[in-house]
């Protein structure tokens, strides 16, 4: 392994995930939900499959049906135009895009600003595009950005900014001043920004904002997104960009060589669950609002201290409450104490202190098995 790849051995997720299978645990750490999603869109994908539909290599860039699903669905929830043809590209996953403009669009030695705790991807990639990742901690208890800080940040060598909103682990959702001071800073100092938005249709209260549709930043804006999250097919792989013509072209040129393209048949079936009616999304949303509420009320009750999220389907937690101190070793041994699995936000920082006694546990799991961790971690 080289130096860039040092200490970046096994994900968090699949160490986790092995020790809940290992111990028969209930998995509240990777993010997966326990049910699948809609099975129209199932039938969709099996009927691309039984017609030899995508089969064989689909086009480079996606789809056209895709693309093209990807920009209404731009259009229908945030009025941004793009082109289907020259400003959507699709992906093997939002991995994939984010690994593909991270490589396309980085000299080595350039800086990058990004919001801390970090999803660990983004880590691994900025190492290896040879940059160098410059956190802006988001601290407890609020986990919301200091734009002086950002500032503070911001050298001759910073080429983009790399932030995630709804933010994985901590739930915040950036709010439409936050980005406003964030995109002035990008014009200002005339900076990418690489915005990453699995997590756009699971907010509960808080309104998703695309930071692209801010003045000056249709241009300078690489956009994230994902069937995995949406949709509840995080096996499928299949995910999105969205950007000018410039950037889509420098991200297809490392996409090329990554994957060259993404599944097929799936993407004839995603391009039908990005055109499904509102009440999809609204009843999604209502639902993990409920589940989210569960996890928080029984892991409050089991003696954590609970960080509400905004987005996203992750409640951080401090366990300093619960008499411990290290969210490692906690979540090595869970497990085996009651039959739990969580990830230790630790591994997102940089500044492992901030986030020593943070624990992220997920709730998109069904209801019943959500009430019988919690009351698993009770009698912990
Ligand atoms: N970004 C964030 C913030 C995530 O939490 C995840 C995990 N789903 C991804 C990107 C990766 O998405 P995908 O599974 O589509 O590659
Ligand atoms: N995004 C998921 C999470 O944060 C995990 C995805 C993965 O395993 N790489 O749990």
């Amino acid at each position: 392994l080289n130096r860039r790849l040092a200490g970046m051995g096994t994900t968090i997720f699949a160490e986790m995930s092995a020790l809940a299978t290992a111990t028969g645990s209930i998995n509240l750490g990777q993010g997966f939900p326990d049910t699948d999603g809609p099975e129209e869109v199932r039938e969709a994908a099996v009927r691309a499959l039984r017609e030899s539909r995508g089969n064989q290599y689909p086009p480079g860039p996606g789809i056209p049906e895709l693309r093209q699903a990807v920009a209404e669905h731009q259009q229908r929830f945030y009025g941004l135009a793009y082109d289907p043809d020259t400003e959507v590209l699709v992906t093997a996953g939002a991995t994939e895009a984010i690994a593909a403009a991270l490589l396309a669009l980085l000299e080595p030695g350039d800086e990058v600003i990004a919001l801390e705790p970090f999803y660990d991807s983004y880590a691994a990639c900025i190492a290896m595009a040879g940059a160098t990742r410059v956190p802006l901690t988001l601290r407890a208890p609020d986990f919301r950005p200091d734009l002086d800080e950002l500032r503070t940040l911001i050298t001759p060598r910073t080429r983009l900014l790399l932030i995630n909103t709804p933010h994985n682990p901590t739930g915040t959702v950036l709010t439409a001043d936050e980005l406003t001071t964030i995109a002035g800073l990008a014009v200002e100092h005339d900076l990418l920004v690489i915005t990453d938005e699995v997590y756009e249709h699971l907010v509960f209260g808080a309104a998703h904002h695309p930071i692209a549709a801010l003045p000056g930043m249709r241009e300078r804006t690489v956009a994230i997104s994902s069937a995995g999250k949406t949709f509840s097919f995080t096996g499928w792989k299949v995910g999105w960009v969205t950007a000018s013509p410039a950037l889509v072209s420098a991200v297809r040129t490392a996409k090329q060589y990554l994957t060259y393209v993404s599944a097929g048949p799936f993407q004839y079936a995603v391009a039908e669950a990005l055109r499904l009616p509102g009440t999809y999304f609204d009843t999604f949303r209502e639902d993990l609002l409920r589940k989210r509420d569960l996890l928080a009320d029984g892991l409050s009750a089991a003696g954590f201290r609970v960080f509400n999220p905004e987005g996203t389907y992750f409640i951080t937690t401090d366990i300093t409450p619960l008499g411990e101190t290290d969210g490692i070793e906690f979540c090595r041994a869970l497990p085996e104490r009651c039959g739990v699995v969580a990830i230790p936000n630790a591994v997102f920082y940089d500044d492992a202190d901030a986030g020593r006694s943070l624990v992220r546990f997920t709730f998109c799991k069904k209801d019943e098995v959500l009430a019988e961790a919690v009351s698993r971690l009770r009698r912990r």
